[in-house]
């Protein structure tokens, strides 16, 4: 039975390349109203309802008069550097907040994270001898996937939030009603997040991408212009299709089955290698090195078991995809505080097991994808300066999933030097 929160309605396969260019022109958006009679669109999981159909017309009719917030030419370059990864040349890093928010944009905050990873990037580089791709969870990732699609708090059972894209934090039936207008102010956030990054990447000369879960395809589609060198979603460098929305007839991969970005997809402990083989097939039917990437998040206890069989079988379709370990979502769990946390203890041991396995099949182990912030939280257990489970109330600030801190990513980036230089 389906939640009256969830849409099941998409654009049509058949129809993006007239979406999209529509969208270019900004005569028209994506979404139902641009079915055909007759035309079945994929179902979307996960997808807010948007009370007032008439202001999610007109937020995204003008997002698709408004300029992308990439290039595609970096799109392009970027698939370059993920082609080096895949072929054990590069590593890639990727990392930021599980969500981030409207209100949290800040100088210091952006600094924050781009600093860790620049910190990380030097370690890993050094003991992996390789150049590391840096790639922000950032200037972007403002939707979330929910277990549940609604929220019971002292009695009041209200709808779960999605993301600031979609609607508000705060637990009020106001707060947490989705409001399209959020999808304008989240490419503004977007856009102020992406100058800072700029300018801070600029100083030194480095390299440096953005990456966010493709979850809110009115978004996702309303950014997607068709151009000289075919169609692009100029939201980020990068997106990826979560854990959750991963369905091989379902609206997401069909999403990014038609745009040329570089793709990432979520793999979890229930993954098989037929579900990783399909994806395959569906966003990679040319066997193009860099254009698609696996996220595996196992877990600890699952990770030596489940993904062998997964990479072996990818490997011997001839497709030469990225193998990233998110050693986060496997290895949540609630602290008797009532606190989600992670342990960095488990979270070094799924790292450990990824690459045992990489080393028992002669495969690179690509990178590493983790919730992270440049902030002295404490969200996560562990470190080398310890967070113990009566810490977690100090400084639990995450809108969603506990991040590592500064200190505990940093010890996660000498580990994984440790591993690269073995
Ligand atoms: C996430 O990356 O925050 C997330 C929800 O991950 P997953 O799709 O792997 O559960
Ligand atoms: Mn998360």
């Amino acid at each position: 039975h389906r939640h009256a929160q969830f849409s099941v309605t998409g654009a049509g396969s058949a129809r993006r390349p007239v979406v999209a260019e529509r969208q270019a022109h900004g005569t028209s958006t994506a979404g139902p109203a641009a079915l055909g009679p007759g035309t079945t669109a994929p179902p979307a999981a996960q997808q807010p309802v948007w009370p007032d159909q008439a202001a999610l017309r007109a937020v995204t009719g003008e997002l698709a008069t408004l300029p992308g917030l990439v290039l595609v030419e970096e799109c392009v370059r970027l698939s370059e550097r993920l082609a080096a990864v895949a072929r054990g040349e590069a590593v890639l890093l990727q990392g930021g907040d599980c969500a981030e928010t409207f209100d949290g944009v800040s100088e210091e905050h952006v600094r924050g994270t781009f600093g860790t990873l620049d910190e990380m990037g030097a370690l890993i580089s050094a003991g992996a001898a390789l150049p590391v791709v840096r790639l922000g969870r950032m200037a972007g990732q403002y939707a979330k996937p929910r277990s549940s699609p609604v929220e019971v708090r002292g009695g009041e059972t209200l709808p779960a939030y999605r993301g600031d894209l979609a609607n508000g934090l705060a637990f009020t039936p106001e707060s947490r009603t989705p409001d399209p207008r959020r999808l304008r102010r989240g490419y503004q956030v977007s856009a102020t997040t992406l100058n800072l990054l700029r300018a801070l990447a600029a100083r030194r000369g480095a390299e440096f991408w953005t990456s966010h879960e493709a979850l809110l395809l009115d978004y996702e589609r309303a950014l997607t212009r068709t151009t000289a060198s075919g169609v692009y979603d100029l939201s980020a460098h990068l997106v990826w299709i979560g854990e959750r929305t991963r369905q091989p007839d379902g609206a997401h991969l069909d999403f990014v089955a038609g745009i040329r970005n570089p793709v990432a997809v979520k793999l979890g402990p229930g993954a098989t290698a037929d579900d990783a083989l399909a994806i395959v097939d569906r966003l990679d039917p040319d066997r193009t090195p860099g254009r698609l990437t696996f996220i595996s998040r196992m877990g600890a206890d699952a990770v030596r078991d489940t993904l062998p069989d997964l990479v072996s079988k990818v490997q011997a379709s001839g497709a030469r995809v990225v193998w990233v370990c998110d050693p986060m979502h496997g290895n949540t769990f609630v602290a008797p505080s009532g606190h989600k946390t992670r342990d960095l203890d488990r979270i070094m041991d799924e790292v450990r097991g990824f690459f045992e396995v990489h080393a028992a099949l002669g495969t690179h182990p690509g990178g590493i994808h983790a919730e992270l912030t440049g902030e002295h939280v404490t969200e996560c257990l562990g470190g080398t300066r310890p967070v113990a489970p009566e810490d977690l109330p100090t400084r639990y600030e995450t809108a969603c999933d506990p991040r590592l801190n500064r200190c505990q990513s940093l010890d996660l980036a000498r580990e994984l030097a440790d591993l690269y230089a073995r």
